[in-house]
């Protein structure tokens, strides 16, 4: 590497991926690895030990595209599991690292890493998810994609859970009980809860509206 720019070749960058389900945010992780790999750049790619779907080391995309990546139990690991002669540093599903991820990918760009991230920037309740707002906020680059509303076929920026009973932020692996949506299609649930705020025990007449009354005469 002598003789080169070194200070231009030690710029590192931060990009993150981000947006609902289904909405192709790990193919789009895989492109990007794709060209560095062509680009003739050693990457390494990791993930949360806790997405366990499809394969044990591929980061699989729902599209089945698949690259090879390292699973890590917490982010610390990927720092002690880095390559010198590493110039990429992918990060799938990185919503569901602990917060010290955030220091950990300063410290990746530092380096002179070139930094791609990819995960769900919303739970289904639409609350930003685990370290991605600092993320985000970091970010040289930001791309928010979006994919297609099941309902109506709009561009969808929300995932949808389809089971009301669950309690857990995001179910890992379980990808039939969650849709994307748009907002209006997203929306409906809350507004069916609003609802029921507003209306009145089935059983109690003496708190009925009149209309409502009317509508059981
Ligand atoms: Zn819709």
């Amino acid at each position: 590497m002598v003789g080169l720019n070194q200070g231009h070749l030690m710029s590192g960058t931060v990009e993150v991926v981000c947006g609902p389900m289904f909405s192709g945010k790990t193919e789009e992780l895989i492109r990007r690895v794709r060209r560095a790999q062509i680009a003739r750049q050693k990457v390494q790619i990791f993930k949360p030990a806790i997405d366990d779907r499809y394969h044990e080391t591929d980061v699989v995309s729902h599209s089945s595209l698949a690259v090879t990546a390292q699973p890590v139990a917490k982010s610390a690991e990927i720092l002690e599991r880095l390559y010198d002669s590493t110039r990429v540093v992918a990060i799938d599903e990185i919503q569901f690292f602990d917060e010290a991820i955030i220091t950990v990918v300063k410290k990746l760009a530092r380096r002179g890493i070139r930094v791609i991230c990819a995960g769900l920037d919303q739970d289904f309740t639409g609350s930003p998810f685990g370290p991605i707002p600092a993320l985000l906020c970091m970010a040289d680059r930001v791309d928010k994609i979006q994919a297609i509303c099941t309902v109506c076929g709009a561009p969808a920026s929300k995932t949808y859970r389809k089971d009301p009973d669950s309690t857990e932020q995001v179910l890992v692996g379980e990808t039939d009980l969650y849709e994307a949506r748009c907002r209006t299609h997203w929306d409906y649930a809350d507004e069916d809860e609003d609802l029921l705020a507003f209306s009145f025990p089935l059983n109690s007449t003496a708190n009925k509206r009149p209309e409502m009354m009317n509508d059981n005469a």
